[in-house]
């Protein structure tokens, strides 16, 4: 069997991470081809060099003399900066998966799908951001876009061998983050540690804070209404704080279909990397009958507005979305320096959403120009110059 041919981008991240742990349990199944970070140098050109990557990628200019000197005698090739990343996305590749946070990942993938090959998506920002601009450039590029988020990841398991005219609804679930249970007193004082220690899941610090406002459950459900074309109505969230069912899909004839499993993202990226099929993993088969209960309730928008935001951005549509996220990039990156209060995250985004929508975006480069637009705004807004 020729081995699969691998990129990653965004190799030194949480999701970078778990995947690789996959990858090195079967090493002679894959060739890897383009390993990418932002600016840690030395922990990619480890990686590249356990990995024997054909070349190297940061983000961040300044890191590449760094990069070049821990790769030197390598053979491996070494580039940096954001014409450097999408070249080294558009290079062959059998699966991709797009690991960057934020809207900074949206140029790569989009130059991965160009490549009409397999991409494995866990970078929801790029989709929010970009919508209809990305699922047109997989349409006509004959990409193949796999749901690496958890959730996402298991409505496509429910919905396989089924006809979407069939579902009356989707279900995501949410565990409800750290601050769950908090009032909305405490919610006004959380810090940013408290804000990333998420019960179940361990992950990058942006998406952990995502988790905490439930801005996370609010870019999912653009990220669904994008994936799984049953239309906004039919999308729903629901608490479950366990985050053992990992979403739900509802057919007409009463079946409910749910995928389970432990929270842990090597399952969703095994499944991934071995779609059509199934792989091994090392991680521990679920134990119901020690967990006992399996819990749900309604989501609270009140403490907890992301959703209601996110909700109504989607319905807005054309630009809307792009801003949202941009928005709430720069307001989490504010709450994680210590500029801004916890619960001014969701208020600053609705507030940049109120301040008017530029066109709705038609290229690649439309997206981009809302996005760096809508930081300004954000950033003004959040007087942070
Ligand atoms: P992370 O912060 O752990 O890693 C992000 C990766 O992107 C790193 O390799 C980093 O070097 C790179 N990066 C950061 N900024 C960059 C920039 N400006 N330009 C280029 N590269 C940059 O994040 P993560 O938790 O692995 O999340 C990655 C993506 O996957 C996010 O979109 C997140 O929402 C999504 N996701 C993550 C999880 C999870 O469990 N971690 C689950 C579902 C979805
Ligand atoms: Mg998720």
């Amino acid at each position: 069997m020729t081995a699969r041919t691998l990129t990653i981008l965004g190799a030194t991240g949480s999701i970078g991470a778990s995947t690789l742990d996959l990858v090195r349990r079967q090493r002679h199944k894959w060739r890897v081809v383009a390993l990418t970070a932002n600016g840690n140098a030395t922990e990619l050109a480890a990686l590249a060099r356990e990995f024997g990557a054909e070349i190297a990628v940061v983000a961040d200019e300044g890191a590449l003399p760094a990069l070049r000197e821990a790769l030197a005698g390598s053979g491996i090739e070494a580039a940096a900066g954001p014409g450097a990343l999408v070249e080294a996305a558009s290079r062959p590749a059998d699966l991709t998966i797009a690991a960057i946070v934020g809207c900074a990942g949206l140029a790569p993938t989009m130059a991965a799908i160009e490549q009409g090959a397999l991409v494995g998506l866990a970078n929801k920002e790029a989709l929010v951001s970009a919508g209809d601009v990305m699922t047109a450039a997989v349409a006509r590029s004959g990409a193949t876009l796999l749901p690496v988020d958890s959730e996402h990841n298991a409505i496509f398991q429910c919905l396989a061998g089924n006809d979407p005219a069939d579902v009356l609804a989707i279900t995501l679930t949410a565990s409800g983050g750290p601050f769950r249970e908090w009032s909305a007193a405490q919610l006004a004082a959380a810090t940013p540690a408290q804000a990333v220690k998420h019960p179940n899941w361990s992950m990058g610090a942006k998406i952990s804070v995502d988790s905490a406002t439930m801005m996370n459950k609010g870019l999912e459900l653009i990220e669904a209404f994008h994936l799984f074309p049953v239309g906004l109505d039919a999308l729903r969230i629901i608490i479950h704080p366990q985050s053992i069912i990992h979403s739900m899909v509802e057919y007409r004839d009463g079946s409910t279909l749910a995928q389970l499993g432990p929270s842990d993202m090597r399952v969703p990226i095994a499944s991934t990397l071995a779609w059509p099929r199934r792989m091994d993993t090392p991680c521990a088969p679920l134990n119901l009958a020690a967990l006992g209960q399996l819990t749900f309730h309604a989501p609270d928008e009140l403490r907890f507005p992301a959703t209601r935001i996110a909700r109504a951005a989607a319905e807005a549509g054309g630009a809307a979305p792009a801003v949202l996220n941009a928005a709430n990039e720069v307001a989490v990156a504010a709450f994680l320096a210590g500029h801004i209060g916890f619960t001014r995250i969701a208020a600053d985004v609705e507030n940049v959403l109120a301040r008017g929508l530029p066109p709705a975006p038609a290229s690649l480069e439309d997206v981009l120009a809302v996005d760096a637009e809508a930081r300004i705004r954000a950033r003004e807004l959040l007087e942070l110059a």
